[in-house]
């Protein structure tokens, strides 16, 4: 079965407004015995060592970046006793900086997501960063499929590695943003990416982090009915569907750090 490790690439001191003083970049690092595999790269060497000139100020400002090299993958793994070839394919729940920002220190790797996500990078979407791609990913956009996965679409990633992967159509937080699924004894988790930045809002609309969320979508009326999609999925299949996003700390393994 494939081994699934949490990191955190990138520490936030929190979105505006935000009542919880901290924000992760939530990845995880699939170990299987045919290679490794990313989910989400957060931020790389290339944003720790020149953070103004790959991702601006503006953004750094926004969010609270905290650059921190033992924080990227690449240091994460070595850490774990792996070396940086050893990743064979990344699958990017969408193109945001903090999302992608790893992918340079993992040249060979494959590169897996949406085909809408690749044709709005593709255009020049204004949200993604050249900076941060000028390596050359070798991409690999995933098409539309015809199998099912409780009641969404899913996309199956052909990594030849023992569990399942699957990318999940959640789109609106960006055109082609999904979430990743992942096989465990029996039992699923699926990754949600930015489906929402905090759990507070799949409760209400009432939060401080909503009006954010929104105004950060490429197509925010999609982005709800995502939303609605990972509650119904929370509601009816907890037991079989364990669930993660990106930014909220909570739902790391042992965050109380
Ligand atoms: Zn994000």
């Amino acid at each position: 079965m494939t081994r699934i490790h949490h990191i955190n690439c990138g520490t936030l001191r929190g979105f505006p407004n935000d009542p919880n003083p901290k924000a992760i970049c939530h990845c995880l690092l699939l170990e299987d015995k045919n290679g490794l595999a990313l989910v989400d790269t957060g931020f790389g060497l290339a944003e720790v060592k020149n953070p103004v000139e790959q991702i601006g100020q503006q953004l750094i400002d926004t969010f609270g970046i905290i650059f921190n090299e033992a924080e990227t993958a690449v240091r994460q793994i070595e850490k774990l006793g792996f070396r940086s070839q050893d990743v064979t394919h990344a699958i990017i729940t969408h193109c945001d900086v903090d999302h992608v920002g790893g992918l340079a220190d993992f040249p060979q790797a494959e590169v897996h997501l949406s085909e809408e996500e690749h044709a709005s990078l593709m255009r020049g979407h204004h949200r993604y960063l050249p900076m941060q791609f000028v390596h050359g990913p070798k991409w690999k956009a995933t098409s539309k499929s015809p199998r099912r996965w409780f009641g969404l679409e899913a996309r199956p990633v052909a990594l030849g590695f023992e569990s399942e992967i699957l990318l999940i159509p959640l789109f609106g937080h960006t055109f082609g943003h999904c979430g990743v699924a992942i096989q465990q004894n029996g039992k699923w988790l699926l990754h949600i990416g930015d489906t929402y930045y905090r759990k507070i809002e799949a409760i209400s609309d009432d939060n401080p982090i909503t009006p954010l969320t929104s105004r950060f979508a490429d197509d925010d009326a999609q982005r709800r009915n995502s939303l609605e999609e990972v509650k119904r999925l929370a509601r009816n299949h907890g037991n079989e569907i364990e669930l993660c996003s990106t930014h909220e700390i909570t739902e790391f393994p042992n965050w109380n750090l």
